[in-house]
């Protein structure tokens, strides 16, 4: 999967110079922006919007970590805490060389606002350390994360901030974080969510987020009258979220035509195999390459004619540019920020419905609670049990968003702000 595989070493070394080639996109402006729009639309006194948008605390950590190679690397990792009103800091930690502490900022406060949306008691954080875990080796990742962890160890806490896997890091990362702060602190599952299931994971952790988009991907088709047993779906980002979300698509009856991954797309119009897709992906680490499917690009996947396309990779892949292109329907966010503002005015224009990150993926982070959960009350839960309080917390969280576009005639985005921004802030007005 596209997901980094500690497990498979390559032969290159991080390199610096990808950074200074490809700029970054400022996420932080964009999240900005959506959040004045929601909070002026709901008229959020001034005091409480300042409050909102600043995260709480900023950490900028540097992790040297000797390579393979003998040579030593020096690596910069970052932890902001947004906001703890409703909870303690609950938010991923990615590993890819475009990390920044722009990107993970915007990406602690869409933490705050997806925990608030599926209304589980936590804030919002998120962490990253800027490399390139598909070019480490499993020692090397293990060093970094144990580097990392020691770094910012004196800020987590299972009351206070909780880690999990996020673009680039998988249960095993996990693992490494439960067992270095475990070192310190003794025996602390519910330190991190997202581990291994025989470390006190949950089971549907793993399919949690995908399980959640392709939730309310099905609530989105029944309100906007797409017949989800007739859906051409297509998925950008063959990672846990993308691969998990076209599992369950297609088990909704819906036929996903195209999947792509870094490497590049696969389309069949009658539909492709998911399974047959998933296994191709496991043994060759790509979906290229997939017999019976015509390959395409990942901007050709984009614009394809289908009902539901799926961004499940990362964030700035729609934008001013290729909006106009886009036949879609109906946009469900998988990943972080993948629509920009301009995109989404263009699309809304253009009669296209986008459901924001903040509730199409916040099925991750919901069964990250109920893992929470399991690990303090040292009792694991069936997955039947698991999925079911999945789908009551989605279908509400959906329902609740739904409703204010209804009522005010807001776009998804702006109304699921305002669901998550009402929350935050009665809780901050109680607090202060
Ligand atoms: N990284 C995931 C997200 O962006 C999950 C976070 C969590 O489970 O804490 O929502």
């Amino acid at each position: 999967m596209q997901v980094a595989t500690p497990t498979r070493p390559k032969e290159t070394k991080p390199s610096t110079e990808k950074q200074a080639v490809r700029p970054q996109m400022d996420f932080n402006r964009i999240t900005d922006e959506q959040f004045l729009i929601a909070a002026e639309e709901m008229k959020l006194e001034s005091e409480i919007q300042l409050l909102l948008r600043t995260p709480y605390r900023e950490m900028i950590v540097q992790i040297p970590v000797r390579l393979d190679d003998g040579r030593l690397e020096m690596f910069h990792g970052y932890r902001v805490q947004h906001n703890a009103v409703r909870g303690p800091y609950k938010g991923g930690i990615r590993y890819h060389y475009k990390v920044d502490l722009n990107e993970v900022r915007s990406l602690a406060a869409l933490m705050t606002w997806k925990t608030a949306i599926v209304d589980v008691p936590f804030g919002g954080a998120k962490g990253g350390v800027s490399c390139d875990p598909s070019a480490m080796s499993r020692a090397e990742l293990q060093a970094l994360t144990r580097g990392f962890t020691r770094k910012i160890d004196m800020a987590l806490g299972v009351y206070r901030d909780i880690p999990a896997p996020d673009v680039g890091t998988n249960a095993q990362v996990m693992a490494w974080i439960m067992d270095e702060y475990g070192k310190k602190n003794g025996y602390t599952p519910a330190i991190v969510t997202g581990k291994p299931l025989n470390l006190g994971g949950s089971l549907g952790r793993d399919a949690a987020t995908g399980r959640g988009v392709s939730i309310i991907a099905r609530e989105a088709c029944q309100c906007f009258d797409i017949d989800i047993k007739r859906a051409k779906v297509a998925i950008q980002g063959f990672g846990n979220v993308g691969s998990w979300t076209g599992r369950l698509m297609a088990r909704l009856g819906a036929k996903v035509v195209a999947v792509s991954d870094v490497n590049g797309g696969i389309f069949n119009e009658v539909g492709l195999d998911m399974e047959r897709v998933v296994a191709h992906c496991q043994a060759t680490g790509t979906v290229a390459g997939f017999k019976g499917a015509k390959s395409i690009d990942n901007e050709e996947l984009l614009t394809l004619d289908v009902d539901i396309l799926i961004p499940a990779a990362l964030g700035g892949a729609i934008t001013r540019d290729n909006a106009e292109s886009i036949k879609a329907r109906l946009i469900v966010e998988g990943a972080n920020s993948p629509v920009t503002p301009r995109a989404d005015e263009v699309l809304s224009r253009r009669g296209t419905t986008v459901v924001p990150d903040i509730l199409a993926n916040a099925g991750g982070v919901t069964v990250s609670y109920f893992e929470w959960v399991q690990n303090l009350q040292q009792f694991r839960w069936s997955a039947d049990r698991v999925n079911e309080e999945l789908e009551r917390k989605m279908v509400a969280a959906w329902r609740a968003v739904y409703n204010r576009t209804i009522d005010q005639h807001t776009p998804l985005r702006i109304s699921a702000y305002m669901e998550a921004l009402d929350k935050v802030a009665e809780a901050t007005r109680q607090r202060f």
